[in-house]
């Protein structure tokens, strides 16, 4: 069976990272996708954990050398998928969970549409994101407000998306992504040959 791809979207301020750690540390076979970008480490980021943290030249590079899944701006900054750890990993049967934004995501669900299943994060509310990034402090002021453009946009682009997790309770928005991947892998294109394989039967009269 091929690996799944489970891109998770969501404004900045509704707790992906931690939902993310979460659900991987629950699942088994099941990879974190590391991304490439430009924008500055912050405090507590590991270089190769976190993400890849590169200059503008070298991302451009990525881009000219067709290294990367997918890859967009956002905030001022380049954000993009290693596209060779992601081919390894469907080709071997391992699950990825990706937390890319709304963009990048549509673009993957395009490129692999049998393998991408888009998952959207939310608060209970726009005025719970918004406390939220500001209480969180990494974003500087300035950018705050494009920030917080950018999740009403992003908010708006849920519908495009195969499922909706309301972060109101982290155990709980945890399972429901777990239900998820669990659900995805028993869908009828996943299973059939299983079944197919051991029979040959005419069809009933
Ligand atoms: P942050 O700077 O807060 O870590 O991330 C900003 C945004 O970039 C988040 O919405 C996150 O989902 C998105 N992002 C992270 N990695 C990728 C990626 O590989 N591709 C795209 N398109 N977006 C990404």
């Amino acid at each position: 069976m091929k690996g799944k791809l489970f891109v998770v979207s969501g404004p900045s301020g509704v707790g992906k990272n931690t939902l993310l750690n979460t659900v991987i540390d629950r699942s088994e076979n099941v990879r974190y996708s590391v991304s490439a970008t430009s924008r500055p480490i912050r405090p507590g980021e590991v270089d190769g954990k976190s993400y890849y943290f590169v200059s503008r030249e070298r991302f451009e590079a990525l881009i000219a050398d067709d290294a990367l899944l997918e890859y967009a701006e956002y905030v001022g900054n380049y954000y993009g998928t290693p596209l060779a750890p992601i081919r390894e990993a469907i080709a071997n049967g391992i699950d990825v969970v990706m937390d890319v934004e709304v963009v990048g995501a549509l673009k993957i669900k395009k490129r692999l549409p049998e393998e991408a299943v888009l998952v959207f994060v939310t608060a209970p509310s726009f005025d719970i994101i918004r406390k939220r990034l500001v209480h969180r402090g990494d974003v500087a002021p300035g950018l705050m407000e494009e920030r917080l453009e950018r999740a009403r946009w992003e908010c708006s682009q849920a519908e495009h998306y195969d499922y909706i997790v309301i972060n109101d309770d982290l155990q709980k928005a945890s399972e429901e992504i777990c239900a998820i991947m669990l659900a995805e892998k028993c869908k009828t294109m996943e299973r059939i040959h299983l079944i197919k394989e051991e029979l040959t039967c005419s069809t009933p009269q």
